[in-house]
């Protein structure tokens, strides 16, 4: 597909040479692009989630802490003023204003299990009680679930989200596409929307992720948890007696494609080494052409669990679209594609199929073992989708998309098991 080749021009284009740090902290793109995102009170919607649906567990007041004490490092510059218009009395009546309503309209079993227990945290800014109120009317992935899926054996009369006995030792493998070196697709700044880099949304998206399922009961691993190239080191992970570092003075090509290739199997080994249920895949999507916007995913027709693929790949296309529009976003929906029509280039070399997903490619990859899916959620060329998807509404919708297809998937399969 263009848009693929797109990609894959545009990083052979201006790659700095790999493994050398000295090169990205000098990226001027990157930094801008970090300062407008540290504007918005990165991870505040995580906080504000947790805080206000129950009572956090110590694991999970210690990664609050890290998270307050990294955004604060950030330079007062760097930080948002809060706006002047709002002053904390008409701040708190929203508030309130919400909750009464909610309460009112939806039930208290939920609400109030969270809601009235506030729990030591920093203290919220602006934004962060912004966040909080779209949070708080976004719908539940418990309440948006119920209508579509399969009844559950036992109907529970508090949907709290409290572990699942049925999700422990379920394991699920993120992948955050893109980090370190490879920065993803990336935008500039305009009068819609701010400066953005995939890789960093892709992380910011699964680690809230995690979060939610952790409290589920799921077990995660991701194959970053940082902005790094997951084969760090540069080694020879798929063992094929190539890699960057031998290659780039004599055929830079050929450097880049082993990087990648090594890439790759670096993140799939990630999963492998887990014994993982399930591999998701996180993308936004990019092309030449702004106008082109929308949601896709992606599975592979060419493995043993293709119909575990594909059906995952449709939840989440489904809960995407329902999410997004519950959100108040009117996303194109593009389609749940077959990778046998991906026609991948991996510098300029091509596979046929996605390689995360995808089959062994015999001398180059040793495939996943388990079911996944490649989601692009939105496309962050275009000027709206990109908004949204910068918009803490937008991260919470994203986030409720994968974790109630996520849910979908493995009650679907816990049933068919049963039977
Ligand atoms: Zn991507």
């Amino acid at each position: 597909m263009s848009d693929r080749n797109y990609r894959n021009q545009k990083r052979s284009g201006d790659q700095p040479p790999a493994w050398d740090d000295s090169q990205y902290a000098a990226l001027p793109k990157r930094n801008r692009a970090r300062k407008q995102i540290s504007g918005e009170a990165p991870y505040s919607q995580e906080e504000l989630e947790l805080q206000g649906r129950r009572k956090l567990s110590r694991k999970e007041r210690e990664r609050l802490r890290e998270r307050y004490e990294e955004r604060h490092a950030v330079p007062p510059s760097v930080r948002a003023a809060p706006p002047p218009t709002r002053s904390s009395p008409w701040r708190k009546i929203v508030v309130f204003g919400l909750f009464a309503i909610l309460i009112g309209s939806i039930g208290a079993g939920r609400l109030l299990t969270g809601g009235t227990t506030p729990t030591p945290t920093p203290s919220p800014t602006a934004q962060s009680i912004a966040v909080a109120s779209i949070e708080l009317i976004t719908p539940s992935p418990t309440a948006t679930s119920t209508s579509t899926s399969v009844p559950t054996q036992t109907p529970s009369p508090t949907p709290s989200p409290t572990p699942n006995p049925a999700y422990q030792g379920i394991v699920i493998c993120l992948d955050p596409g893109h980090g370190g070196s490879d920065r993803g697709y990336t935008r500039e700044e305009n009068e819609v929307a701010p400066a953005m880099e995939e890789t960093f949304y892709n992380l910011s998206y699964a680690r809230t992720l995690r979060n939610r399922l952790e409290v589920l009961g799921f077990t995660v691993v991701m194959t970053r948890d940082a902005d790094v190239d997951v084969n760090q080191s540069g080694s020879d992970v798929n063992g094929d007696g190539k890699t960057y570092e031998k290659l780039f003075k004599t055929d830079p090509e050929a450097a880049n494609r082993a990087k990648d290739i090594d890439e790759l199997q670096a993140r799939i080994d990630v999963c492998n080494d887990a014994n993982a249920d399930l591999l998701i895949s996180m993308h936004i999507n990019g092309f030449t052409d702004p106008g082109v916007s929308g949601y896709e995913t992606w599975y592979s027709s060419a493995r043993p669990f293709t119909p575990l693929n594909k059906r995952f790949a449709e939840l989440a296309f489904e809960e995407l679209g329902k999410e997004m529009a519950a959100a108040g976003y009117d996303a194109r929906p593009r389609a749940v594609n077959d990778d046998a029509d991906a026609h991948v280039e991996v510098s300029a070399d091509a596979f046929d199929r996605y390689v995360i997903t995808g089959p062994d490619q015999p001398g180059q990859i040793v495939a996943s073992a388990m079911p996944g899916s490649i989601v692009e959620v939105l496309f962050i060329s275009n000027d709206e989708d990109a908004r949204f998807l910068s918009s803490p509404e937008g991260r919470i919708a994203i986030v409720n998309a994968f974790e109630n297809a996520i849910v979908r998937y493995f009650d679907k399969l816990e049933q068919s098991n049963g039977q």
